[in-house]
């Protein structure tokens, strides 16, 4: 099968799929309360694509050369019946006769009743969202008193279920970058890969700046000063992280620089909305509808012709032309588009 490569000839490998825009967490760099209170309009249930509509469309992406598939939100796990989505797309062919790779981002709430559905459905592998170990700046940060230790506990379930766990902490300066040998002093030796993210101006809501950026250099830095570390090569050119092992052998960290070091150069993403919007970039500010040709009962060879134009036509490199008036620009939320 030939990829399908757009302008910048970058294959078409990853599809992240938002299945809800609703969180139970209002972290404040991401979905802040004064934003995203009770009189937010969150989508409609009729205007999901439902677990079939996600389905169908996946096989599609998955006929083009998709290899994995991100669950993402929102928080996926306020979806009921996730792991019927997980079961759907489990039993997806690729074109080589393997399966895809089914990856989901949580911010770990409910896995303790999820972790063995989702597991038993046929989920790869979990990431969690957890940005600092302190109670008292964890619950300050999610914004709904959430506990950290039940996080913890859901990182544990999902372990216990088998899947294999990556931890992701965003750092913000003046908010968690306190937190950062905290949490790698927790994970290290845990066989969870922690990753950091530098804090990023995804959405227009979250009042970004660059002076809150905790850059991976520093990240690095701080925690090579105290255990030593080592720079490993990416394992794909589509890697978002940049990696790192520490000498005495208790693993690795990651550390996804998408502000001070883009990686547009290797995106191979592409992102579908919970009403079925297709992004072609993080920080995009329109996406195509795919819903309206999938309720009008399109065949698959249309919708597979709109996907090709789509992707065949993509240009974005958003982080690498990323300047002050760019960053202020109103681009979609991330709690919509998903993570
Ligand atoms: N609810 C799920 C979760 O918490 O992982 C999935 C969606 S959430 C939007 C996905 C990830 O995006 C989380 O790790 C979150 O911390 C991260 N995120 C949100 N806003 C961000 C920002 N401005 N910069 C960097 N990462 C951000």
């Amino acid at each position: 099968m030939q990829p399908l490569l757009d302008r910048l000839g970058r294959p078409l490998e990853t599809l992240r799929i938002s299945i809800t825009d609703r969180c139970n967490f209002r972290c404040v760099y991401c979905m802040p309360k004064e934003v995203f209170g009770r009189d937010y309009a969150f989508l409609e249930r009729r205007e999901l694509l439902t677990f079939e509509e996600l389905a169908r469309v996946v096989g599609i992406f998955a006929s083009f050369g998709v290899r994995t598939v991100r669950i993402t939100g929102g928080e996926p796990l306020v979806r009921r019946n996730v792991e019927r989505l997980v079961e759907l797309l489990a039993a997806i062919e690729k074109p080589d006769g393997d399966r895809l790779e089914l990856a989901l981002t949580t911010n770990g709430s409910l896995l303790p009743q999820k972790a063995d559905a989702l597991a038993a459905a046929g989920l790869s592998r979990v990431t969690v969202s957890l940005d600092s170990l302190d109670d008292e700046a964890f619950r300050a940060m999610n914004d709904v008193d959430f506990p950290v230790q039940r996080v913890l506990e859901g990182i544990d379930a999902a372990a216990s279920a088998g899947l294999p766990v990556k931890v992701n902490a965003v750092v913000k300066r003046g908010a968690n970058d306190g937190d950062v040998l905290a949490l790698a002093e927790h994970f290290r030796g845990s066989g969870h890969a922690l990753r950091f993210i530098e804090y990023m101006d995804v959405g227009s809501t979250n009042g970004w700046r660059l002076e809150d950026v905790v850059s991976a250099e520093e990240i690095v830095r701080r925690i090579s000063e105290r255990w030593p570390l080592e720079a490993v090569a990416p394992e794909r050119p589509d890697a978002t992280a940049l990696r790192w092992r520490y000498f005495d052998g208790a693993g690795e960290i990651g550390v996804v620089a998408s502000v001070t070091q883009p990686f547009c150069g290797g995106c191979s993403r592409a992102r579908l909305s919970a009403e079925g919007r297709l992004y072609t970039c993080l920080f995009a500010a329109r996406g195509h509808d795919l819903r309206a040709p999938l309720r009008l009962g399109a065949p698959d060879e249309e919708l597979a012709e709109q996907l090709r134009s789509i992707w065949t036509r993509r240009t974005d490199r958003y982080s690498e032309l990323r300047t002050a008036e760019t960053a202020s620009v109103p681009k979609v939320e991330m709690s919509y588009i998903g993570g």
